[in-house]
């Protein structure tokens, strides 16, 4: 069915003459705000393409979070090209989907639904785009022990790019103790030459000692949940420290950071970075990656 819609599309603009356009989506609570929007449909224009990025905010239809499993199946009949799946439906979708790439299967959770050849197959570029910004941003941080506090949704992504991109020894701590083993138990599955072990989230001196760095993945320090996660003077050079908060992008803990001198990380990268994957994978097109940051940048300043 989304194959022929999605072949009617394409014959269609044939027909005019013109490039197949996109159509693509956000499921998820609360999204209104989301600025992923924005980010795939000035990056279409830029590259010359029609596309159209709509959200499907569960709270504002009045749905529970199992209906990503209704939701899914019809955007596709509807002819989307792809979804992007978020908060709190990113494990509930994984029963729907016709496969999931290794990274995707491998985290537990899918926020990139690609619909093509007849199927919908689940991706994961939280972690790739996570994996990117530290890249960019901290490229020669030492990674012998790295220190993810946040075993939730962003953590589980941002654990699997830490031993992806050569952490040696990963330590999580959550306030759920059982949380941070479930996960320090997946990833050491995952990655057997790494050392992963839990640890307890109430002791952050003991948590921080000999570590390089500090990845944050709660949610406290956004907007509205103010506070910093760890006591700021534990935070010394060289620890470096990212945090996945982006609005605001300086959080509490980014900022008592950089005052002791620490190497810091926001949270924007990631957030742009997975846009950037997830729209190189509904369009393949590839996306001006600085240009995205940029305009990232200018949505945030201008909230
Ligand atoms: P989640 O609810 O799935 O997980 C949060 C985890 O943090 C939970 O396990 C909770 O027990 C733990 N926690 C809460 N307070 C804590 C504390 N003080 N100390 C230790 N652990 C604590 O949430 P999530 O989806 O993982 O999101 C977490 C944050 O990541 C949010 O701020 C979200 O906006 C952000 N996020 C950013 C990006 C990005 O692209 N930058 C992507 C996804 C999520």
């Amino acid at each position: 069915m989304t194959g022929a819609l999605g072949g009617e599309a394409a014959l269609t603009s044939a027909a005019r003459g013109t490039a197949p356009s996109f159509l693509v989506g956000l499921i998820g609570a609360g999204v209104g705000p989301s600025l992923t929007p924005p980010m795939h449909e000035r990056e279409a224009a830029a590259s010359g393409r029609p596309l159209i990025y709509r959200t499907i905010d569960i709270t504002e239809l009045d749905l529970p979070p199992e209906s990503v499993a209704e939701l899914v199946p019809a955007a596709r009949r509807l002819g989307y090209n792809g979804l992007n799946i978020t908060h709190p439906c990113k494990q509930l979708v994984l029963p729907v989907l016709d496969g999931l790439t290794p990274d995707a299967e491998a985290i537990g959770a899918v926020n990139t639904v690609v619909f093509a050849g007849g199927s919908a197959i689940g991706h994961n570029t939280d972690w790739s785009g996570f994996a990117r910004s530290l890249e960019r941003g901290l490229p020669h941080a030492p990674r012998d022990r790295v220190v993810l506090l946040g075993a939730g949704g962003a953590g589980a992504a941002v654990a699997h790019a830490l031993l992806v991109s050569g952490v040696r020894e990963l330590v999580v701590a959550d306030l759920d103790p059982e949380r941070a083993a479930e996960l320090a138990d997946r990833v050491a599955r995952r990655f057997p030459g790494a050392r992963c072990a839990a640890a307890d989230a109430a002791a952050p001196d003991r948590l921080l000692a000999g570590a390089d760095g500090l990845v944050h993945a709660t949610p406290v320090g956004m907007a509205h949940h103010p506070g910093v996660p760890v006591p700021p003077d534990l935070l010394r050079p060289p620890l470096w420290v990212a945090d996945v908060v982006y609005r605001p992008l300086r959080t509490e803990l980014l900022r008592s950071a950089r005052e002791q001198g620490c190497a810091t990380l926001d949270g924007g990268g990631m957030a742009v970075f997975q846009a950037a994957d997830a729209f190189e994978l509904f369009t393949g097109l590839a996306p001006d990656r600085d240009r995205m940051l940029a305009h990232f940048h200018e949505l945030l300043a201008a909230e």
